[in-house]
């Protein structure tokens, strides 16, 4: 392709994405195609010569699309939304035509310092401590592949700091905590990493009113394991967990680490509701105070509500020096002059692999697009349309709220008045179970589902920037027909 062709074929391809977005909304949600419905219809071999690009881009849309489940349609309710604004793909476009490793300021000096400046504009977006803004050079922020990868690079970082302060302490006795709402990336860095882990139980909290672990849970677990010659050396708390939007008491955790423990690394991962720092009004809920009090580093994903396509990660931390400790690697050839003299950022410190991508330029147009009132305006409107669902919920006799409804996501069950007085969690399980396959073969909305304790559960998330509030009277339509005919069908009175 040259440069007139792909100029041609560029615009050809702006078409279809506005095709595809003006009818979205008729599609349905999930991808209507059976496992392995590809392997029939591409050859099992690249072609041996090179060929036309209208058959290569006819084929996406004939064999690729159906086999996509639409996490922009209004109608996505499932694990929580994945972002995505024009602004966002073009900023993607862009930094896909300049294909840039950006490992250290030398190998492209703008990847580098826009990503510092939009890092600091996030910060001050969610009402950060300066401590961790870059301008600083004390804390400092860089975008991650994923919310999982800043996990990971945090409790790294947390295991060397600890071992540098204690010396002679065996891997073996390491022990990474997380409770167990914590998303599964904390067992995961444990597996990769080759340390325990141990969650701690916070499924009765949650229950009642959906916080999550306290410093008092926190400081009995430690005295245990201590007692058992182990060493607690980070905690990843959570402020809005994926099951259920569960809120660990970050201040908290952080004035009992603060006292006791002041080895303990304490991460917050934020990667869904981080982003309701945005708003005033969510800030002290989402636990600000507690994180610039005490976070040693947190996460929060623009990827998922945050309005920026995924991938997007944004990670804090307070002291860049013990990140940079445990991560700079310099050999000869990637030694420069800038950053010998430590003038600038290399952020290959900062992160696992070497290579970036240059993910800067997407939050720096949609952050100038949207404005700081434009992206607290899309955290409110989720919001108040996840509280009319609740209110349903609520309302309805066939229905109970599992935990209190947690920003825009609801956890629910279908719980007949009968089933109630029962009180049988295994039937009422089986009654859930069967709801919910229900609900999956309706292919105008969808819904995903989890387990809190032993409560089998419906997660409701509200999030893609395209639903509007007939689309959750539709939703609430579907979920209460497919509810009572579930019930008839398990022979529950109503
Ligand atoms: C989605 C989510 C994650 C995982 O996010 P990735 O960016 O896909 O790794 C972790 N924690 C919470 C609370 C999440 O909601």
């Amino acid at each position: 392709m040259d440069i007139e062709q792909f100029r041609k074929a560029g615009y050809d391809a702006i078409d279809r994405i506005c095709d595809h977005f003006y009818s979205l909304r008729e599609k349905p949600v999930v991808a209507q195609v059976n496992p392995g419905y590809l392997r029939h219809l591409i050859p099992d071999s690249p072609p041996q010569k090179g060929q036309e690009w209208t058959s290569i881009v006819d084929d996406y849309q004939k064999l690729i699309v159906p086999g996509l489940t639409h996490w922009q349609h209004p109608s996505f309710f499932a694990y929580f939304p994945t972002a995505c604004s024009f602004e966002g793909i073009l900023g993607d476009l862009l930094s896909s035509s300049t294909s840039n490793p950006g490992f250290n300021w030398f190998a492209s000096p703008a990847c580098t310092e826009l990503e510092a400046v939009v890092m600091d504009w996030a910060a001050k977006l969610f009402g950060l401590h300066k401590i961790f803004w870059n301008v600083n050079e004390v804390g400092g922020g860089v975008i991650q592949t994923t919310a999982s990868d800043s996990a990971l690079t945090a409790v790294v970082v947390a295991r060397t700091r600890y071992v540098n302060e204690h010396p002679g302490v065996t891997l073996e006795s390491l022990i990474i905590y997380v409770t167990t709402q914590t998303h599964s990336f904390g067992k995961k860095a444990a597996m990769i990493l080759g340390l325990r882990v141990r969650a701690l139980d916070v499924d009765e909290t949650v229950t009642t009113d959906n916080t999550g672990l306290t410093g008092d849970g926190l400081i009995a677990a430690v005295k245990e394991d201590h007692a058992r010659g182990l060493h607690p050396f980070v905690l990843i708390a959570t402020v809005g967990t994926t099951s259920s939007g569960a809120i660990d008491q970050v201040a908290d955790l952080g004035a009992a680490i603060k006292k006791n423990y002041p080895s303990v690394w304490l991460h917050v991962d934020a990667a869904w509701a981080g982003v309701t720092l945005a708003c005033p009004e969510y800030r002290e809920i989402a636990q600000l105070p507690g994180i610039n009090e005490s976070a040693d580093s947190l996460c929060i994903n623009f990827h998922k509500w945050g309005l920026t396509n995924f991938d997007a990660s944004a990670l804090w931390v307070r002291e860049r020096k013990q990140l940079i400790d445990a991560l700079d690697i310099t050999p000869e050839f990637l030694r420069t002059k800038e950053g010998d003299t430590g003038t600038v950022i290399d952020y290959r410190n900062w992160h696992l692999s070497l290579g970036r991508r240059f993910r800067s330029l997407k939050l720096w147009f949609v952050l100038r697009s949207f404005g700081v009132e434009g992206f607290q305006a899309n955290i409110r409107k989720c919001i108040a349309l996840n509280n009319s669902f609740a209110e349903q919920i609520r309302a309805s006799p066939i229905f109970e709220l599992v935990t209190s409804p947690s920003f825009a996501l609801t956890v629910f069950r279908l719980l007949p008045r009968s089933a109630a007085a029962a009180g049988e969690l295994d039937s009422v399980n089986a009654l859930n179970r069967e709801f919910y396959s229900g609900l999956q073969t309706r292919s105008s909305l969808v819904l995903t589902q989890t387990l809190i304790g032993e409560v089998f559960c419906i997660r409701f998330a509200v999030g893609s920037s395209r639903t509007e509030q007939s689309d959750i009277e539709d939703a609430w339509g579907v979920i209460k027909e497919t509810g009572e005919s579930t019930l008839r069908k398990m022979g529950y009175e109503q």
